[in-house]
């Protein structure tokens, strides 16, 4: 298990902007759980020559040139720095999201937590997602993201629901901190098949309407997840 994680203070100053409640809270990824993004990189980097070799839950390995060699990581964040500036704005919504989240946030406060390179893509993604009728408070971070998701859920009830694709970012939650009810979401139905099982993951889903139901359940039993087991 890694260490608990220290929160960007970029992230820490747009969650200390965010109304304190009591209320559950729901802290949701954007790439791959409410926006697909794998199908996207693949066209965008496709033109440029590259193409994952497997679908293993990793960007560093797995993307390689015409000459088969793996792409430095330097190259894959330039890579991603410049998929974003290219197509933040025109990433599809995943089926059911807005809906799922609509409905949930009648019980729970939902804050979008994305780790989206540059600063000025934060309100080109804010109106892509009020476009598709999904208006939460969106916090921009960087790096794992248990520290933000301990600062934000700071004072709350539970349960606190945290929701990702990445098991870099499970991981970091699950160590800083331990009452989280954890859900892996992934849309692309490979990477999905591909995951690994996390030991300590309470649900690993490609399914909104399944999400949506779970954690409802999780609302109504008051926050036990073992209620639910
Ligand atoms: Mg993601």
């Amino acid at each position: 298990m890694p260490e608990p994680t220290t929160v960007d203070p970029h992230a820490l100053a747009q969650i200390a902007g965010l109304p304190r409640t009591d209320r559950p809270l729901i802290i949701c990824d954007v790439d791959e759980v409410v926006l697909h993004f794998i199908s996207h990189l693949e066209i965008f980097m496709g033109k440029q020559g590259y193409r994952f070799t497997d679908h293993r839950y990793r960007l560093n390995g797995n993307i390689v040139g015409t000459d088969g060699t793996a792409l430095p990581k330097d190259a894959v964040r330039a890579l991603l720095t410049g998929f974003f500036d290219a197509h933040t704005a025109n990433q599809r919504p995943v089926d059911g999201a807005a809906q799922a989240l609509a409905t949930l946030s009648n019980r729970a406060d939902i804050v979008l937590l994305t780790n989206l390179p540059g600063r000025h893509n934060k309100p080109v993604r804010e109106n892509l997602l009020a476009n598709h009728g999904i208006r939460f408070p969106l916090v921009t971070n960087s790096g794992p993201k248990g520290g933000a998701v301990s600062a934000l859920a700071a004072g709350r009830r539970q349960p606190v629901v945290f929701i990702d694709d990445s098991p870099t970012n499970l991981r970091s939650v699950q160590s800083s901190y331990a009452r989280a009810t954890l859900i892996q979401f992934i849309a692309d139905e490979r990477f999905f098949a591909s995951a690994d099982p996390i030991e300590g993951i309470h649900l690993k889903t490609n399914d909104w309407r399944h999400t949506c139901t779970y954690i409802e359940r999780l609302l109504g039993s008051k926050g036990s997840i073992s209620e639910l087991l």
